[in-house]
């Protein structure tokens, strides 16, 4: 049944390459989102597990069971979502996409056009845009009824002028796609709504946000729309990250292909899963571990991925021409204030002062009273920006 003065429920999906994370959010007859079930279903070793947490983050399942392949496990899923629904009307699913191209840059509804364009970028983003239309697809399929809506990773970044776009390659490979996107826009766009809300004069002015997750990025943001952003064409481009490598000088990679006689293939895995604070440390993709652990490579690990950190903040600022704000997001973002702290201490030469007690708390503000730069930590919600979108997008 539905709760009182509520409309109906929208589900959000973000389906990557070992995981569908999941939410579904009640929406109320004032429009007011609120997130009533959250989990996720996750490939390992082992087979599949799966989790779901109540409104409140307590645990309501925690299942495992042998069975693999993508159309089974997403089966179980859908039939299980359809019993956490509790009798919800499904107003509509909305989809994280990861790359929407050049052309896609609004959220938009889902159409079997739609799906075979979506499908025709699958070469920009091979590792990610298969894994996000496979549900889609396959709800299309099995409950055609049902509204669809695809919100972009890269749509955030439409702002950004062509000057922050370009590589300098002859025009005909702009003309052919190739050029910077940027990405993790759902959660920058989600973290710039809150800030309007917490902060509207900093949201106002210049502000880098900083997505510090398995995948890590950073965004220059003026008036809260992006000016300019660490990851490029692919979600590769820019910070050191859980096991991907950040900005590399392509002189490298053709070394590695002439010399070291890697593969396509091989430098995509080397590039992607074996590189950034796994290859760095030799240890854990995990930052929570390299923190905890004593051998030296542990520490150049962070050390690598602080320095990045600090160098992109460098150049976001002289783009934005100054700073006013800076937030940290995403797992080691929210979480790891020894990391905020190491970033912050060397950015004084901006005005950034840290509140070491405030720090420590995982206070939202954690910049002391003095700072000329104000400096938050903003909980990201990908899932709920999803969910906004579907709410507003009008029907077709
Ligand atoms: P994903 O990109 O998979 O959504 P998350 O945003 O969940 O990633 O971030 C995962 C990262 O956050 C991992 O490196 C993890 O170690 C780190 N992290 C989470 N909690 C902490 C913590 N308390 N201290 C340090 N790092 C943390």
């Amino acid at each position: 049944m539905s709760g009182a003065g509520e409309t109906g429920a929208i589900l959000t999906l973000n389906a990557g390459s070992s995981s569908i994370k999941f939410a579904i959010f009640d929406v109320a007859t004032d429009g007011a989102l609120r997130a009533w079930r959250r989990g996720e279903l996750r490939e390992d070793g082992a087979g599949q597990r799966f989790r779901v947490k109540g409104a409140d983050g307590e645990l309501l399942a925690d299942e495992a069971w042998a069975q693999s392949g993508f159309e089974a496990s997403l089966e179980h899923l859908l039939a299980r979502l359809d019993g956490e629904l509790h009798g919800r009307h499904l107003a509509g699913i909305g989809h994280r996409v990861v790359h929407g191209g050049a052309g896609h840059r609004t959220p938009e509804e889902v159409t079997p056009e739609l799906l075979d364009l979506l499908g025709s970028l699958a070469e920009l983003a091979p590792l990610h845009v298969p894994h996000n239309l496979a549900p889609i697809r396959e709800i299309a399929r099995t409950r055609p009824g049902i509204r669809q809506v695809v919100c972009f990773d890269t749509a955030f970044h439409r702002t950004m002028p062509a000057v922050a776009t370009r590589f300098a390659l002859p025009r005909e490979f702009e003309r052919r796609g190739i050029r910077r996107y940027g990405f993790h826009g759902l959660s920058y766009e989600y973290v710039s709504r809150r800030l309007a809300v917490v902060s509207p004069q900093v949201h106002g002015g210049r502000v880098i946000a900083a997505h510090l997750g398995n995948g890590a990025s950073m965004c220059g943001l003026r008036g809260g729309e992006s000016l300019d952003t660490t990851m490029g064409f692919t979600a590769l481009d820019g910070l050191v990250m859980g096991t991907r490598c950040g900005a590399l000088d392509p002189g490298a990679l053709l070394h590695l292909m002439r010399w070291e006689g890697l593969s396509i293939d091989e430098t995509e895995r080397l590039l992607y899963t074996r590189a950034g604070l796994l290859g760095l440390s030799g240890i854990s993709n995990d930052m929570r571990v390299l923190l905890e652990r004593a051998e030296p490579a542990a520490a150049e690990a962070v050390e690598v991925f602080v320095h990045r950190i600090v160098r992109e903040t460098g150049a976001l600022a002289s783009v934005l021409g100054g700073l006013d704000g800076f937030v940290f997001t995403a797992g080691i973002g929210e979480n790891a204030p020894e990391i905020r702290e190491r970033i912050c201490a060397r950015l004084g030469w901006l005005g950034v002062r840290l509140d070491p007690a405030a720090n420590a708390a995982g206070a939202q503000v954690i910049s002391a009273a003095d700072s000329v730069v104000e400096v938050r930590v903003i909980p990201t919600d990908e899932e709920a920006m999803i969910a906004e979108h579907v709410r507003d997008l009008p029907a077709s």
